[in-house]
């Protein structure tokens, strides 16, 4: 049964829309459940209505033309009830309606199974037979099955046909957005660049070719490269390979001369399709062919032509020195865009940003911030392959994408672009202003940086410092650790261009999302795995070469507050500090004139929050990291789209906990900052002004927002907001309670598009 139900959804997922997708469930599911009948409604929200969308036992010119209002027949009961319902005589039902094009008066037995996907009826799947038996539990099992496996697919096609996509391939255009999670604020219109990694066929967006010939040529000589690279290995292996081995190989050159693969890709690219695009198509049609095949050997057949598709993609790759043109307006839309697709870009011509997987923490959407890009998260319902080129719309504030949008979007969203820009304007004037609140509450801002080059902006932005300096993002980028030398000429350029103002260098956090391609760490759970001080507390080699360069390079400055990740418990934070004093009298030893730092702790995991009075009593600070906080106080991990909407740091359990951090430390007199997103959202910095938390640490994009908030509300007021917001349940109720105050004062540009 596993096999015949992975074969299906496999199917589906290759489908090339909608309706395509629906036939293949109608006629495989009949065939596996050996039923007379098997259709699938889907729901229309505009009309309130099921609407038949494919059928295999039913009159086919019934398709399209029922339509089951919401309150009627089974197949809206079944919708309603959330639930299988089985019926052994659907005629004699109180809620039987009867329509006299389907034909299905003959069928006696009826089954239907909701399909739901993010809790949303999509439609409802209906099996029937003419017997008048029940369908036994292991059948309703199998639709049930069936239902909750086909929900994904089935929302992602109809997000790019939707209902009207029935019969042809409609454009795609719609009023309606796509939805995903806003991961930097602000609004983007512009072009959307899809891009893809390397080598992944099954990401190649569809796009037009400028000069097909010139694509032809490409695709024909990647084809031989192919070809010459089989028969190479054919030559190598034919001595040791058994006959029947190499008899792959002698497949895959009959498919390279064929005419199906080459020409079929060929025909597609004189149809106007560029080469990559026009190959994944090709190697799509030909694997639903191979997988649809009983015998199991032919199944296999498909990996081989994927394996095929991949080989040609990767000369075609290569041999495109073409550089992408990204045009003025460029939105980068991906599966996954990360940090260096972003770098690529020239910051220019950036407009925006849309990836499929990912959420507001995710690095790339942080480093999106710190350059005031708007990003929008985890939209999994985008169509990705097919809108590079087209207008697209991202909402960084409300996750919303629209794709082609019709002329009323367009302008609407056009007047908020013009009134985020006035906004902007508006928030530059506060740039050496002090963040301080009306009743005369001072509050340092500073920068949360990690890149060289992220200090000019930094250093524009009216920062008072650096209170967060990601040191894993110069680590990643090198083929090796750094030395000792090169770290401190990094630290140094840091430190030098802050002086006098403080300069928060943390420690190495590598391990959870943040790999360095030179010390992979294989693990089933990385976020509760070997990351950030236990890494380098097992690691002294690593961690105190890495103290000296920042001691080092605080000489003569003595603006360096030290900062260790993930720390998890008292023993860590000792330890830790003996290595900073054995790495700090090592250099007084050699004569360096350094002063001791400053030493914080962060607190990022639960336990350091039920100790975060002991801890501080170790250090000068403590610094909450939000981010972190976040996943591991909630359990929903930082990265992971499908639970993105869970993902809130205003969530009531968080207030509490940031509440006792606060307090543990001013048992011991010592300040708090906040460092994770969380300090760089307006809404959150009021709660945390009201709180009483020293500093705040942010991508700079930020900075200014948080600013105008700050000196608009009164600290006096910012407390009693937070006194009401601990007596709310929901974060829903306390993100509504201050995003009013804000509307009242005047800032709610800051909180949703527009001014
Ligand atoms: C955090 O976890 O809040 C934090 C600031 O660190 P990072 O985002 O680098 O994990
Ligand atoms: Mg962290």
């Amino acid at each position: 049964m596993l096999e015949v139900l992975r074969r299906i959804i496999q199917e589906v997922n290759a489908a090339v829309d909608l309706s395509d997708a629906l036939e293949i469930i109608v006629s495989r599911v009949k065939g596996a459940m050996e039923v007379d009948v098997c259709s699938v409604y889907l729901t229309d929200l505009d009309h309130n209505q099921y609407v038949l969308m494919a059928t295999d036992g039913l009159n086919a010119a019934s398709v399209g033309q029922v339509r089951i209002d919401f309150s009627n027949g089974l197949v809206g009961m079944v919708a309603e009830r959330e639930e299988p319902l089985n019926i052994q005589s659907a005629k004699n039902h109180p809620r039987y309606q009867y329509f006299p094009e389907t034909g299905e008066e003959q069928y006696s037995t009826f089954l239907g199974v909701p399909v739901i996907h993010h809790r949303e009826v999509m439609g409802v799947v209906v099996v029937q037979r003419h017997a008048v038996e029940r369908f036994d539990e292991d059948e309703v099992a199998f639709l049930v099955t069936i239902g909750a496996q086909l929900s994904g697919a089935i929302a992602h096609a109809q997000a790019s046909g939707g209902i009207d996509g029935l019969r042809k391939r409609r454009r795609l255009s719609d009023e309606r957005p796509i939805l995903g999670v806003s991961g930097a604020p602000g609004v983007a219109i512009g072009t959307a660049v899809v891009r893809y990694p390397h080598a992944d066929l099954s990401a190649v967006p569809d796009r037009r070719a400028d000069d097909p010939e010139a694509e032809e040529l490409a695709f024909r000589a990647a084809v031989t490269a192919v070809r010459v690279d089989i028969e190479t290995i054919v030559e190598r292996m034919r001595p040791v390979l058994p006959a029947e081995d190499s008899a792959l190989f002698d497949a895959f050159i009959m498919m390279l001369d064929g005419d199906s693969l080459v020409e079929k890709s060929v025909e597609r690219i004189r149809d106007g399709n560029w080469a990559p695009g026009a190959l994944r198509n090709t190697v799509d049609e030909h694997v639903n062919i191979f997988e649809e095949m009983d015998d199991p050997y032919l199944r296999e057949r498909a990996q081989d032509v994927r394996d095929l598709g991949r080989r040609i993609l990767q000369y075609l790759q290569e041999g495109d020195t073409t550089r992408i043109d990204y045009p003025a307006d460029t939105v980068l839309v991906g599966e996954e865009i990360t940090a260096s697709m972003l770098a690529e870009v020239p910051t220019e011509r950036l407009t925006g940003i849309v990836s499929v997987s990912g959420s507001r923490t995710s690095h790339v959407a942080i480093l999106a911030r710190a350059l005031g890009v708007p990003v929008v998260m985890g939209a999994d319902d985008l169509p990705v392959t097919r809108v590079d080129g087209a207008e697209i719309i991202a909402d960084g504030y409300s996750g919303r994408i629209y794709v082609n949008p019709g002329p009323m979007v367009v302008q609407e969203f056009e007047r908020l672009v013009r009134e985020e820009d006035e906004l902007s304007d508006g928030l530059k004037a506060l740039r050496d202003l002090p963040a301080e609140s009306p009743d005369g509450v001072r509050i340092p801002l500073y920068a949360n940086t990690g890149l060289l080059s992220d200090i000019g902006p930094s250093l524009n932005s009216g920062a008072e410092g650096v209170g967060l300096y990601r040191t894993e993002f110069p680590f990643m980028i090198r083929e090796r650790f750094p030395s000792e030398q090169e770290q401190y000429e990094i630290y140094r350029e840091v430190l030098e261009s802050f002086a006098p103002r403080p300069v928060t260098l943390r420690t190495l956090d590598v391990g959870g999302d943040k790999a360095l391609p030179y010390f992979p760490i294989e693990e089933d759970n990385p976020f509760l795995g070997w990351r950030g001080i236990r890494i380098t507390l097992d690691h002294p080699e690593i961690f105190l070469v890495q103290l000296r360069a920042m001691l080092r390079a605080s000489a003569g400055l003595d603006n360096l507050n030290l900062l260790l990740p993930m720390i998890s418990s008292v023993d860590e934070l000792d330890d830790s500090i003996d290595l900073i004093d054995r790495a700090y009298n090592e250099l007084i030893e050699e004569g360096v004139a350094v002063k001791r730092p400053k030493i914080g702790a962060m607190v990022e995991v639960p336990s350091a929050v039920y100790q975060a009075d002991v801890l501080a009593k170790r250090v000068d600070f403590l610094s909450v990291g939000t981010n972190d906080l976040t996943q591991y106080l909630l359990a929903v991990d930082r990265n992971n789209a499908r639970v993105a909407d869970l993902y809130d740091s205003l969530h009531p359990a968080v207030l509490r906990a940031m509440m006792q951090i606060v307090e543990g430390a001013r048992r011991f007199g010592k300040p708090v900052s906040v460092c994770g997103e969380m300090a760089g959202d307006p809404a959150s910095a009021l709660l945390l002004l009201g709180m009483g938390v020293d500093s705040l640490s942010m991508s700079t994009g930020s900075l200014a927002r948080v600013k105008w908030v700050i000196r608009t509300i009164d600290a006096e007021k910012a407390r009693s907001l937070l006194q009401e917001a601990l007596l709310l349940e929901r974060s829903s109720e306390i993100r509504e309670q201050i995003n009013t105050v804000l509307e009242r004062e005047g800032l709610g540009g800051l909180v949703r598009a527009g001014k």
